[in-house]
């Protein structure tokens, strides 16, 4: 039923060489994973009565997302929230906020489901309803996507491309954007993700995902070191933040660190996913890829 046979777990090549823009020497992409409550209602249904539980992801829109947003304001960041369909239909103003500051909204999924145990059907219906509701609430069309709890598939893969997602960020497997290669040819560009960013390793506990809380400096130290060490090798630094975390108030002191620290050079590129995808688009096309 599975497929070991002896092979690459990804059929993409190196990612090419690409350089930057405007001579710099790396890129950072701060993003955020907005899932909200539909990462607790997608988890478990039974969650639906667990108000306290639910409360968890509530605390995006009530707090997180507004504070983070004025510390992106702060230090003139723009960044990308993958955003779900169910957090688009029940936070639609903290959507219209987040637009409205310039920052990106791309796709989580509807209800965060997770697509490596789904079935077909479901992994269809996951990816157009959030299409749909990112067209009805926000007018948006996304042009890229995280996978949910941090999984994807191969079917998963084709349905991106086959619904003109143009970029993915979620795979581990590089430091520098590289093209897919799909079964039915190229697929979508991969922005890599740099797990050490996933702040919910480090800050976020419950019952059911029961975590050591770290401090500030044993983040930054790791957050500092990986970026450093990023830009030194010329890649990309992926962030993955989710305001329920990032957005409680001493970890929003860590994110206002890390941009101090990243800020103090001028040869890094802050990019949004999509201004990544465009810019590695037209590098192909420079080079008679595309
Ligand atoms: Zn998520």
């Amino acid at each position: 039923m599975f497929d070991l046979s002896p092979r690459p777990a990804n059929s993409a090549p190196a990612a090419p060489d690409f350089p930057w823009p405007g001579g710099k020497k790396c890129a950072l992409f701060p993003a955020f994973d907005v899932d909200a409550e539909s990462v607790w209602l997608g988890a478990d249904p039974q969650n639906a009565r667990r108000l306290i539980t639910r409360s968890y992801g509530g605390y995006e829109a009530r707090v997180g997302i507004p504070k983070i947003l004025e510390t992106l304001r702060r230090h003139e960041v723009k960044a990308t929230f993958f955003v779900t369909g169910w957090s688009i239909d029940a936070h639609p103003a903290t959507c219209e906020a987040i637009l409205a500051d310039g920052h990106e909204i791309a796709h989580h999924g509807y209800l965060h489901l997770r697509p490596d145990t789904a079935d077909e059907a479901t992994l269809v219906d996951e990816m157009d309803r959030a299409i749909e509701a990112m067209k009805r609430v926000l007018g948006i069309v996304p042009a890229g996507y995280r996978a949910p709890w941090g999984e994807t598939c191969p079917e998963q893969m084709e349905l991106l491309k086959s619904r003109g997602i143009r970029y993915s960020s979620s795979f581990r497997d590089d430091i520098r954007p590289y093209r897919h290669v799909l079964p039915s040819g190229p697929g979508p560009i991969e922005i890599p993700v740099n797990y050490s960013f996933d702040d919910w390793s480090y800050g976020l506990t419950h019952r059911t995902s029961p975590r050591a809380m770290f401090g500030r400096e044993e983040v930054l130290s790791i957050w500092r070191d990986e970026f450093d060490q990023t830009r030194e090798w010329g890649g990309v630094t992926t962030m993955v933040m989710h305001p329920q975390v990032t957005g409680r108030p001493m970890r929003i002191r860590i994110l206002d660190q890390f941009l101090e620290h990243v800020r103090q050079y001028d040869d890094v590129w802050i990019a949004r996913g999509v201004d990544v995808a465009d810019h590695y688009e037209a590098s192909e096309a420079a080079q008679g890829k595309a």
